[in-house]
């Protein structure tokens, strides 16, 4: 017996082995195990095959190890991971390394040495003594009042007078409640009265969204019932349906709606969000639905608690049926998913950028989903053009939702011109009179409001103004943003940082001017300007940890602050009550990026942070945006909420210029040290494509940042039409880059 094996080696192709006599009858698809590699290596791999025969002529060597008893991986992944590896043509290796939890990840390891495995939590918990008489107990403690608080706190938390079988408390638990030490723990124990046992507990932290039970879910309104239904009757004919509803319809209400259809069906639901920002606020709201049935998966959980889910889920009686996730939750081990839903579907950060696989989570969805005949649910205010598109041309069902929820209005939309507040000398800072106004009479007014900007830090650019030098990152083509907080410069691309300089170094001059503003400085400014305001930022600077969001989450909630002043982050998916007004401080940069897509997506961003105005009953929000060219159609698209209109004048555009959806892009980048060798393997590259592909090649050029981390980038671009194979296409790129 063999089998064929995935080596995290970055090599596209599988390697057999010979299973030794005593491992052929225990060896299974989807198990991991150690194997001899190259002249004194071993590695770890994953089998996903066992075959009678070796292929002829290849020298085959005996696998050293079996390392579970059990599959780790279900058919229908391994599916998905060759999938992955022939579409985005990259090593099955670096599939796997993407999917797999790293605790599981199979690795580079010393002979008979194997990473330890999966040890389960333990927690100490009290367990309360009873004895006839409580009185003889208060007695033997009415020297020691401490022990006696923590008697009695036992006695209450274990409900030990009401129940049969009292309950036992987490010891950390307990003597927080009781203010006491583990000294009177010791004490009580040494007189009988409790006992502590060690249990295992899940890492998976689900207490702090934990509601006082469960609550029905909301009734569906008249209009969201019809929207419903439509997507039911949806799916009897397309696997694949839009969702476009306006913001605050009660896309998500529908949402929980169709989980709860499918769970009665004993099926799995996967709900995708573009990234942890979301889940906070989401996960209460479903908690409360449907409690721990459901489990959420992103970037920030600890490695342990993502095996505990992964290992959870691998059970085939597993009781987890929602897994709450950001993109990489297309990996885990589905028993038999019956929906996927994307919400935010038109979020570019489903797109997974670096490392290889470069991979779109609401591609995959579709293509998970049909591995396991599932429907895909895709939502959105401001559908991505591709998907529109698709919709448009009835490959995907479409339902739309054009009214916020209870009657409440679409926040009304006033474009400021900032080319006026100039001329009139009326701005201060980034702010025009306008705005100022409009934030001072929220505030005052006892209500909230969000301000977006799309650069973090305190100032995007240093100057100095008597030569013009400003810093630069020396590894990247980029200038350094200056960070108050820290009192650094850094490189926003690789990390870089130093300190600001005492003189310019090119001409001495001790002055260096700001330019520009971050929302560091914005912060700092508003404050300033509006004593009333007190400000929150969210950024990424703040948002380090899951913990730190929920925090600043729950902070605006609470009103501790009445400003949140954030980057694209803001823009996402919140529901605050109390939100009034949402300023949009430079609208030109959005839609001044060179970039085919930033149209599309200047007006979903303006669009969706005006959509966290106003949004309850009674409530008038407002979204006042700053920008030179107050005649822009694009902004007044925005104004006119008018998604379709937008959506026709650029697919139009699109088409002219022969852009996606009408063609297919293929980016590929050159990196090198040496700028002049990078860009002659470029050139070279380039000219065999053109052999194939003709005038389909673009380039290649060095892209707007054309150094990153010291590697130089050369970058060409493969239009092809829509309808090309790209099977055939895929393997002319891989024949020519062998050669
Ligand atoms: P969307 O996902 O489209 O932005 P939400 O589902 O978040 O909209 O709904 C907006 C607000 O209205 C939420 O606070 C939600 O609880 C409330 N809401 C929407 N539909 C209903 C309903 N049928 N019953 C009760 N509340 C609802
Ligand atoms: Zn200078
Ligand atoms: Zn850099």
């Amino acid at each position: 017996m063999y089998v064929e094996l995935i080596l995290p080696v970055p090599v596209p192709r599988t390697f057999t082995y010979r299973l030794p006599d005593g491992m052929e009858l225990s060896a299974r698809v989807g198990m991991r195990v150690c194997v001899p590699f190259g002249k004194n290596h071993t590695y770890t791999g994953i089998i996903i095959g066992l075959i009678p025969k070796a292929p002829d002529g290849v020298e085959v060597k005996d696998v050293l190890q079996l390392l579970d008893d059990a599959p780790i991986l279900r058919n229908q992944q391994l599916n998905l991971w060759q999938w992955i590896a022939n579409y985005y043509m990259c090593p099955i290796g670096d599939v796997m390394k993407a999917a797999l939890p790293s605790e599981l990840k199979p690795e580079e390891g010393k002979q008979g040495v194997i990473r330890e495995d999966f040890k389960p939590k333990k927690k100490n918990f009290v367990r309360i003594v009873l004895k006839d008489e409580l009185a003889e107990v208060f007695d033997q403690l009415k020297r020691s009042p401490k022990q006696q608080l923590l008697f009695m706190a036992l006695l209450d938390r274990s409900h030990a007078l009401h129940k049969q079988v009292p309950d036992d408390i987490a010891q950390d638990e307990l003597l927080r409640v009781s203010e006491c030490g583990s000294e009177q723990l010791r004490e009580l124990v040494k007189k009988g009265l409790c006992q502590i046992i060690e249990q295992e507990v899940s890492r998976i932290d689900t207490g702090e969204y934990d509601t006082d039970g469960l609550q029905p879910i909301h009734d569906l309104t008249e209009m969201q019932r019809i929207a419903y239904r439509q997507i039911c009757q949806s799916f009897r004919d397309h696997q694949v349906t839009l969702l476009h509803g306006v913001t605050s319809s009660g896309k998500t209400e529908i949402y929980m709606h169709l989980m709860q259809e499918v769970l009665g069906q004993g099926r799995q639901v996967l709900m995708m969000v573009p990234e942890i920002a979301l889940t906070t606020q989401l996960c209460m709201r479903l908690r409360r639905v449907f409690g721990h049935r459901m489990l959420v998966y992103h970037s920030k959980l600890s490695e342990p608690e993502r095996v505990e889910i992964w290992r959870r889920l691998l059970q085939d009686n597993s009781d987890v049926d929602i897994i709450l996730g950001v993109r990489s939750s297309i990996f885990l081990p589905f028993r038999q998913l019956g929906l996927i839903i994307v919400d935010e579907e038109h979020e570019p950060s489903y797109k997974q950028q670096d490392p290889a696989p470069r991979y779109h989570g609401r591609d995959l969805s579709i293509v998970l989903a049909a591995k396991h005949g599932a429907k895909v649910l895709l939502g959105s205010a401001t559908p991505s053009l591709e998907s529109w598109y698709l919709a448009q041309q009835d490959k995907y069902g479409l339902v739309q939702l054009k009214e916020r929820h209870a009657g409440v209005s679409m926040p009304e939309i006033k474009l400021i011109s900032m080319t006026e507040a100039r001329k009139q000398q009326g701005l201060q800072g980034p702010f025009s009179p306008g705005l100022l106004a409009a934030l001072g009479r929220t505030l005052r007014d006892g209500k909230q409001a969000i301000l977006f900007q799309n650069r973090r830090g305190y100032s995007p650019i240093v100057e100095c103004q008597s030569c013009g030098w400003t810093p630069r990152c020396p590894r990247c083509d980029v200038s350094l943003t200056y960070h108050k907080r820290t009192r650094m410069l850094s490189c926003h691309y690789c990390g870089y940082q130093t300190p600001w300089p005492a003189q310019c170094p090119s001409c001495g001059n001790p002055r260096l001017e700001m330019q520009g503003f971050g929302t560091e400085r914005i912060e700092d400014t508003l404050q300033q300007l509006l004593p009333v305001a007190r400000p929150l930022r969210m950024d990424t600077d703040t948002t380090g940890s899951r913990k730190s969001y929920e925090r600043l989450i729950a902070d605006f909630e609470s009103r501790k602050s009445n400003v949140l002043i954030g980057t694209q982050m803001v823009s996402k998916g919140l529901d605050f009550s109390e939100v009034q007004i949402v300023g949009v401080l430079n609208a030109d940069s959005l839609m001044n990026f060179p970039d085919f897509r930033a149209h599309e997506r200047a007006f979903q961003l303006m669009e969706q942070v005006a959509g966290r105005a106003g949004r309850r009953e009674g409530q008038e929000g407002q979204g006042l945006i700053q920008c030179s060219d107050v005649r822009n159609r694009l902004l007044h698209q925005v104004i006119a909420h008018d998604y379709e209109s937008m959506a026709a004048t650029q697919l139009a555009d699109r088409q002219k210029y022969g852009y996606p959806p009408f063609t297919r892009l293929i980016a590929i980048y050159l990196k090198g040290r040496y700028e002049d060798r990078t860009r002659a393997l470029a050139i070279q590259y380039a000219d065999a494509l053109r052999n194939s592909f003709g005038s389909r090649v673009l380039g290649p050029e060095a892209p707007g940042i054309s150094r990153v981390k010291n590697f130089y980038i050369q970058q060409i671009i493969l239009k092809m039409e829509r309808e090309a194979n790209t099977t055939s296409v895929r393997q002319y790129l891989n024949a020519i880059y062998d050669a």
